[in-house]
């Protein structure tokens, strides 16, 4: 009798394991309404800790199953972070420790004596440093060249911890990217924790899909598009793209971070690349009068982005050929250096040069009519008309 019952508890309790990790979870989240999130089918709950300045900050939210295709979130990386997925209701309750014995330490409530002490001993040594500080960036030129001069001396594999140290500006994070080991952009909970941490400023753009910001990160811009959620698929898309192996070129805009922050009520989808003030070509033709040098400057500029964007580099660590699909003067930003950098990547198409194929996603957007063939760019802004021949992508 028991010999017969027990595979039958045990196909049970499989069959609901199984039933629980196809269908929507609970899980704690400390970003969210009633500090529950839900997932979506496939989706799993996250529990994660991190060395942020020296201190240990626990993250839990839900991880869609766009997030948990990737898997990145749910490895832990040498005891700098720990991240753990799970699959039943509220099972991310616990707070995980990086250390076994660790106590956060408390925060003191300093007196009148203590804080005299501190004046005291704080004050000169404070003036000393800003001083010393102000004498290396007047030398270096500015704050971010001493670090990235060091870099070129000792060949150090990258972990989140030293991603996220906080003397890291966006110019060295950006190195740290194009350099890392998986060549792809940084990794995905670094990413998340730049953008947690931007305090947007004001809008610059708009586009289908939502609004662009300007933000500030550690006191630098950095723009922000905001997807609604309507628009996952473009989004994810986007920054797909983005992370295409061996695509950073100084004519492609540069990419930051991609995330989805859920504030209870809705979920916005955030890209983060460099920002550009002088915003598009097109704003940019009709507040400037643009010489014949500076048109030479930017044809060029723009040229070397789709001719990179177009190649495809052969080998491991190789790229393919990508295909813009919407090139017009509103998705070309101009740099303050007078040259300019390919924006919008969410239309783009790769192409699988082993099986010929050529990856159109299911997404509904389609480009500017005139610009789907990838081939001429026409922007004609005040008497100015920039007109640049560009290799067509291969055909199916
Ligand atoms: P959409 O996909 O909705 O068309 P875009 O990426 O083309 O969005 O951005 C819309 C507008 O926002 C651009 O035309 C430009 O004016 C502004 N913009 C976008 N990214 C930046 C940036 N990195 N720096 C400055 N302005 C930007
Ligand atoms: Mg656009």
């Amino acid at each position: 009798m028991t010999r017969t019952r027990l595979p039958t508890v045990e196909a049970a309790l499989i069959f609901i394991s199984v039933a629980q990790l196809c269908t929507a979870l609970k899980c704690v989240c400390q970003l969210c309404a009633n500090n529950t999130c839900e997932t979506g089918a496939d989706g799993a709950c996250w529990n994660s800790v991190m060395l942020i300045n020296g201190k240990e900050e626990a993250i839990k939210s839900c991880l869609s199953p766009a997030e948990m295709r990737g898997q990145v979130f749910c490895y832990s990386s040498r005891n700098v972070s720990k991240r753990h997925c799970c699959f039943t209701d509220f099972c991310n309750n616990e707070t995980l420790h990086l250390h076994p014995g660790y106590v956060e330490r408390p925060s003191e409530e300093p007196g009148w004596g203590r804080l005299e002490l501190a004046a005291v001993i704080l004050v000169p040594s404070t003036l000393l440093c800003v001083s010393i500080l102000l004498g290396v960036c007047v030398v270096q030129g500015q704050p971010c060249a001493y670090n990235r001069a060091h870099k070129n001396d000792v060949e150090e594999p990258l972990d989140d911890q030293s991603l996220m140290s906080p003397d890291k500006c966006l110019k060295d994070l950006i190195y740290d990217m194009s350099t890392s080991g998986s060549g792809y952009g940084l990794p995905l909970l670094v990413q998340r924790t730049i953008a947690r941490t931007i305090v947007l400023q004001e809008t610059i753009g708009k586009g289908r899909f939502g609004e662009v910001w300007r933000g500030k990160w550690r006191g630098e811009d950095v723009a922000v598009k905001i997807f609604s959620s309507r628009d996952e698929r473009s989004w994810f898309r986007e920054a797909e793209i983005y992370q295409t192996i061996m695509l950073r070129h100084e004519n492609i805009l540069g990419f930051i971070a991609a995330d989805n922050k859920d504030n209870g009520s809705w979920t916005q989808l955030w890209l983060v690349t460099e920002y550009h003030e002088h915003g598009s070509l097109f704003d940019y033709l009709n507040r400037y009068t643009v010489s014949v040098d500076g048109m030479i400057v930017l044809a060029l500029s723009i040229a070397s982005g789709l001719a990179h964007l177009h190649m495809e580099i052969i080998g491991t660590q190789g790229k393919p050929a990508i295909a813009h699909r919407d090139i017009k003067s509103k998705n070309i930003l101009v740099k303050k250096n007078g040259t300019a950098v390919i924006a919008d990547l969410g239309l783009a198409v790769k192409h699988d040069s082993s099986t010929n194929i050529i990856d159109i996603p299911s997404n509904h957007r389609v480009g500017t009519k005139r610009e789907m063939e990838g081939a001429v760019l026409a922007d004609d802004q005040e008497g100015l008309t920039l007109t640049l021949s560009v290799s067509k992508m291969p055909q199916r």
